[in-house]
């Protein structure tokens, strides 16, 4: 099997458009298709009923949000992510590098699906000529996720720029304190970012090559690691979703495959605009913004902005650390929607 070969075709425009198997451009079978939130979360916190927002703003309920999958992939590889990944929710850490790993791979499955999720939505039923949420030319872009993915198909080699591998990752021990519930989702599409926490871990990933985590490897604050509350983990998870989507540069790639190995190299950062810093480096984060950052902390976690946004001082208000840098105790100012 030639996995950089079906990658191509899964990414490809056409196979989008046609709904093939989102993993590896396959005919898709006739059932359901592959569920984006796995069968084995929706049956551990309920989720059947319980619905996502998509970019045009339309909820959908979790068992509806499925992408065409064929037969193989589905009982094949991307079963075995499953498997793999339980054990790390179960611990509520992760501690090694093949653990990152396996969380990565498990996040590309759910980010990508729902990447390709948003292209079969219009994204206004009363006016279909507005075309689908994301474009299906979007996911060709997408052949980065797909590394991830498939390295779960082959023995694969990353030679990264940033660290061991082509994201960034970060991972939280969450004390639960209200009865938001146990289980948390929030994705950034267009920063190629989701958030996630199922019990008392919680763990953000970027499909970034992994330059968020080269400028700030651990994260917010210096956090990464850190035992915080639900309420915190949403502050965490917008401001990443905010700073992936100031990226403004993606990477090359040198792929080659033989039979039992892929290997990926990457090459070199290349900015999306040739913008030149003051320091004489290429631009490769648009410029944060603590207005924006407040209005997506809003988003995130459905409190007002007026109350976080201080217009005297420019800054939007943390429940992260006190004026000292100082880790607080949970804040409850940021309001969980219920359920
Ligand atoms: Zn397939």
């Amino acid at each position: 099997m030639n996995v950089l070969e079906l990658t191509a075709l899964a990414v490809s425009e056409a196979s989008i458009k046609e709904r093939k198997c989102f993993a590896c451009g396959g005919l898709p079978s006739t059932g359901k298709g592959e569920h984006i939130i796995p069968l084995w979360l929706q049956r551990s916190h309920k989720l059947f009923d319980k619905t996502i927002g998509l970019i045009n703003g339309t909820r959908i309920p979790y068992r509806y949000l499925t992408v065409p999958c064929c037969e193989i992939c589905n009982t094949g590889f991307l079963a075995d992510i499953e498997r793999a990944v339980q054990p790390n929710f179960m611990k509520g850490m992760i501690t090694t590098n093949n653990e990152k790993l396996i969380m990565g791979r498990w996040l590309s499955k759910i980010l990508l699906g729902l990447l390709v999720k948003e292209t079969s939505l219009l994204y206004d039923r009363a006016q279909p000529t507005l075309g689908p949420i994301v474009r299906p030319s979007y996911i060709e872009e997408l052949e980065h996720l797909h590394f991830i993915l498939n390295s779960a198909r082959k023995e694969t080699t990353f030679h990264c720029i940033h660290g061991d591998y082509p994201f960034s990752i970060y991972s939280y021990l969450v004390r639960n304190e209200s009865p938001a519930g146990k289980f948390d989702l929030s994705t950034n599409v267009f920063g190629q970012s989701v958030a996630i926490r199922i019990g008392e871990l919680a763990v953000i990933f970027i499909s970034d090559g992994g330059l968020q985590q080269d400028i700030v490897p651990k994260g917010p604050f210096s956090l990464l690691g850190a035992t915080v509350s639900e309420y915190q983990f949403r502050e965490l998870a917008a401001r990443i979703h905010y700073k992936a989507a100031l990226r403004d540069a993606t990477h090359t790639y040198l792929t080659s495959e033989s039979e039992r190995n892929i290997s990926i190299d990457q090459i070199s950062v290349r900015p999306y605009s040739n913008q030149i810093l003051k320091n004489g480096d290429m631009r490769v984060f648009r410029d944060w913004d603590e207005k924006v950052l407040s209005e997506v902390i809003e988003k995130y976690s459905l409190v007002n902005m007026t109350d976080i946004f201080d217009e005297d001082t420019g800054k939007c208000r943390t429940i992260l650390i006190d004026e000292n840098g100082k880790l607080l105790k949970a804040s409850q100012y940021l309001k969980l929607p219920s359920g």
